[in-house]
């Protein structure tokens, strides 16, 4: 060997191996915890926190029937994967469903439905899909063909959030589950403070809501970063989808999710500590906040006479859509929505910036 040879091998040093098991090259650098870790200590690692996430928060008991929000997105499809894993694994004795809302948005949601019915193929899990069309009478098509291209997000997460519950009820199940990761709650927190909307503020960073309301819904996610379930779904091939909705505007939520994944370059804990300091807020007693009922209208959960829902519906069905609209914080909760990756790995950069649904619950 010529001395120039053996001093670049020198510069090298030996390779370096993943720090958790110490046998095997790494391919990635997690980015909660910036360690340089092989796939399969990966997998392992991101299902068990997702697994004692799940066991600490009790999120399930045995024997409960779990609907999943299915959007055919990287969130989700990895939620219904994981879960079906851990269900299997750790013997949780739930019964798994898919749960899709087909929205009415032609060349969007009617693809994206098209993953979902592999992934209930995939998964072995029965899918129910609930259409806008079946439960008001229109199509986000149609509605935006109406309103245009500025509220249209408030109508289809009012819709949305409705629209679960009534196919949680189909499928009769105990709880529904949403792919909301820690990005999605932490955004959440910023804008809900930005908004100085203190109901949504102190229930935001909740890991299980509605409790009072027809069916729980869980989190499973709360604090597993975006960055990580697109590796994970890229490493394991997994079968989603990832492009944005035609419709998707919501530039108030774009800018609070660059804000969060710039704070994030420069220290990546930044997003548990934004969802530590939601959880940590207390509300002070002397703040009106809304009180629950039913509305006179559907019957469902609302605060007001009538739901957002039958308001806005009412508002269309006159041909007043900007009835309802106003200080509405309705379609405020992300969504699930992807964006197109090379052939050499997803851009997580860009499917993160160009996350900007303002749908509620997917
Ligand atoms: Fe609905 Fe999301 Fe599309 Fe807005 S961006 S119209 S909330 S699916």
């Amino acid at each position: 060997m010529e001395a120039g040879e053996a001093k670049s091998k020198k510069a090298e040093g030996p390779p370096r191996l993943c720090c958790i098991c110490n046998l095997r090259r790494p391919v990635l650098k997690r980015p909660k915890t910036l360690q340089q870790i092989c796939k399969e200590c990966f997998y392992e690692v991101f299902e068990e926190e997702i697994h004692q996430v799940t066991v600490k928060n009790h999120l399930f008991k045995s024997g409960e029937r779990v609907a999943i929000g299915a959007s055919g997105g990287k969130d989700s499809t990895v939620l219904a994967y994981v879960l079906s894993e851990l269900n299997r694994r750790h013997n949780y004795g739930l019964d798994l469903f898919l749960l899709s809302i087909d929205e009415g948005i032609t060349g969007y949601r009617d693809d994206s439905l098209e993953t979902v019915k592999r992934n209930e193929v995939q998964y072995g899990l029965p899918l129910q899909i609930v259409s806008y069309k079946d439960l008001y009478g229109w199509t986000m098509d149609e509605i935006v063909k109406m309103i245009g291209l500025k509220n249209n997000c408030t109508f289809c997460g009012v819709f949305r959030r409705q629209a679960l519950d009534r196919g949680a009820a189909l499928l009769k199940v105990d709880k529904l589950v949403t792919g909301h990761n820690a990005d999605d709650i932490a955004e959440t927190v910023l804008l809900n403070i930005l908004r100085g909307d203190i109901a949504r503020l102190s229930r935001c960073t909740s890991i299980t809501t509605g409790e009072d309301g027809p069916i729980p819904r869980c989190k499973p996610f709360k604090y597993t970063y975006e960055k990580e379930i697109v590796m994970y779904a890229y490493f394991k091939k997994l079968d989603y989808f990832s492009t944005e909705c035609i419709y998707s505007p919501n530039a108030y939520r774009g800018f609070a999710r660059e804000f969060i994944k710039d704070l994030e370059r420069l220290r990546p804990k930044a997003i548990l500590d934004i969802i530590k300091s939601g959880e940590d807020f207390r509300i002070a007693t002397t703040t009106k906040m809304p009180e629950q009922g039913t509305c006179e209208r559907c019957g469902y959960i609302s605060s007001q006479k009538w739901c957002k829902a039958c308001v806005l519906l009412e508002g269309l069905n006159r041909g007043l859509p900007k009835m309802g609209i106003g200080r509405s914080r309705a379609g405020d909760v992300n969504g699930d929505h992807h964006n197109k990756e090379s052939k050499s790995g997803p851009s997580v950069k860009s499917i993160e910036s160009r996350k900007q649904c303002g749908s509620l619950d997917f």
